[in-house]
């Protein structure tokens, strides 16, 4: 009986031991690392984080994970994740003020069409022509270029003689082209330098379209052909970075971001490092809209400029200005252009305000041209600034 109870023990352990040894190998070959290697390869059962946890913590931005097949034997299961989203293309660059031109004479017309009537008015009175001048100072030109147009068009008319609609329109045209500066150099530096890409830093106060227009510009290079890393240094605001994630993750564009509250400066660095290594042609840092009478916030973002400089020349640094907020808008203007050295201004949400005359004043005031215009909240509504579909749109008749 002992010798049977025995026999009967050891089968037990026997076929426990076989079924273990069947379990874990089982378990084992679904799980094998992104690349190939399992468990076995990697000798143990710790395994080293998915390529794309690792990619993660290098700051930039993961793919979504990639789970193994089903067994080919099987019946096939749906796979579980979620596709790779498709990459948009978004359009270039070259055009686009034009395919938004409509926005821009919807908004801006009833100041064109307002000073053209009063040109072409029967006589032209001392209170015409101040109703003009008032005209264009509502339309947040600034007093200086109001007046200066005022004159340049009353001598003008003077010499002309005659007033046809033709001859009115073509004298504004020119007064307005002159003012807003038609050759004005607005290229936005976007070329590499060799192996380094060039570096843009993208500043401004929160709720001007910083983020949004960072975004629109990586679509814009995207649109060129170029390659972008974006740099989530707007680490105050969670939002932001997420925010920008979306934008970069629809255009394959990485983002370099860190946890809420690290060091903007170091996140700057590591995203010019990353577009380096990455071989891409353009960096885009998004800064945070910090208040510009914080002192301390405003002296931080001369902090970020200075360490991005050990790494890299800034090329561009594009202060994000919202069309819409006038005079305010312009006092925030000077107090950037104090901290750190403005190279172009995006002037965004210029479809929703009839003040198109900022762009004079604005270029006037800091001595630096409006690069780029906000035309819209579509992810292609921003557009290279051109100064004649500018004028055009302002003086076509609807
Ligand atoms: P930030 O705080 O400066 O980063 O501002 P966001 O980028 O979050 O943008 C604030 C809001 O402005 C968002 O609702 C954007 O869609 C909107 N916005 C940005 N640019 C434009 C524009 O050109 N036109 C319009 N209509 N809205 C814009």
């Amino acid at each position: 009986m002992d010798i049977t109870l025995l026999a009967a023990i050891a089968i037990v352990v026997v076929l426990l031991a076989v079924g273990g040894f069947f379990l874990v190998r089982t378990r084992r070959s679904v799980t094998p690392g992104k690349d190939g290697t399992g468990p076995e390869a990697t000798g143990g059962t710790t395994t080293a984080p998915p390529e794309e946890d690792r990619e993660r913590d290098d700051g930039t931005v993961a793919t979504p994970p990639a789970h193994a097949p089903p067994a080919p034997a099987e019946p096939v299961e749906e796979p579980t994740a979620e596709p790779a989203p498709e990459l948009e293309t978004p359009p270039p660059s070259a055009g686009r003020m034009v395919r938004l031109r409509q926005r821009l004479a919807r908004s801006q017309n009833s100041l064109g069409q307002g000073l053209l009537n009063l040109l072409s008015s029967d006589s032209l009175t001392e209170d015409t022509w101040e109703e003009i001048e008032d005209t264009l100072i509502t339309a947040d030109i600034g007093v200086t270029s109001a007046t200066q147009i005022v004159e340049n068009l009353r001598t003008r008319v003077k010499v002309l003689g005659t007033r046809g609609p033709d001859e009115v329109r073509g004298l504004l045209r020119e007064e307005l082209l002159a003012q807003i500066g038609g050759d004005t150099d607005r290229i936005v530096r976007t070329e590499p330098h060799g192996d380094r890409p060039a570096v843009i830093m993208v500043v401004g106060v929160n709720g001007t379209g910083k983020t949004t227009t960072t975004g629109k510009l990586a679509r814009v290079l995207v649109g060129d052909g170029r390659s972008v890393v974006l740099g989530a240094a707007d680490t105050f605001r969670a939002a932001a970075t997420e925010q920008l994630q979306t934008w970069g993750g629809r255009v394959g564009a990485p983002v370099v971001s860190k946890e809420e509250g690290s060091d903007p400066a170091s996140v700057a660095f590591d995203t010019v490092a990353h577009g380096t290594e990455e071989g891409a042609d353009a960096v885009i840092i998004d800064t945070a809209g910090r208040l510009h009478t914080k002192t301390g916030l405003m002296d931080e973002l001369g902090k970020v400029k200075r360490v991005v400089e050990k790494k890299s020349q800034v090329d561009e640094v594009l202060l994000v200005l919202d069309a819409t907020t006038g005079q305010n808008g312009l006092r925030q203007a000077r107090v950037f252009a104090e901290v750190v050295n403005i190279t172009g201004i995006a002037l965004t949400k210029l479809d929703g305000t009839a003040k198109g005359g900022i762009i004079v004043q604005v270029q006037r005031e800091l001595g630096v041209p409006v690069k780029l215009v906000g035309l819209g909240e579509g992810p292609d509504d921003l557009a290279p600034f051109d100064p004649e579909v500018f004028v055009d749109a302002l003086l076509t008749q609807e």
